[in-house]
């Protein structure tokens, strides 16, 4: 036993987006200490059970913004998609068209 932990009781959740097995759901881990949860999520990958996010295709019609990973949004034009995220004072500048 050391000093240095905290005296009262901690907990670490952690939430992801997971297909496993043709299914697909939020998975959340909670675990008292870093450790466990780290331990965890590693057992995740053993069970066949991979992040939605870490797939490299898109599956959807949403086109991802390659610079900042995050779903586009569809414009006012039919078929053209934009990234919402800010660079500096603007938005930035990705486009996509389906
Ligand atoms: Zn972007």
């Amino acid at each position: 036993m050391t000093d240095d932990l905290p005296a009262g009781e901690m907990k670490y959740s952690f939430k992801a987006h997971v297909q496993a097995h043709g299914f697909a759901g939020d998975l959340i881990i909670s675990s008292s200490t870093v450790n466990d949860l780290v331990k965890s999520i590693k057992l995740l990958e053993h069970a066949g059970i991979t992040p939605t996010t870490a797939a490299p295709h898109a599956t959807g019609s949403t086109p991802v913004c390659p610079v900042h990973q995050r779903p586009m949004k569809p414009s006012r034009r039919p078929g053209s998609f934009y990234c919402s995220a800010k660079v500096g004072d603007n938005y930035c500048q990705e486009k996509a068209r389906q």
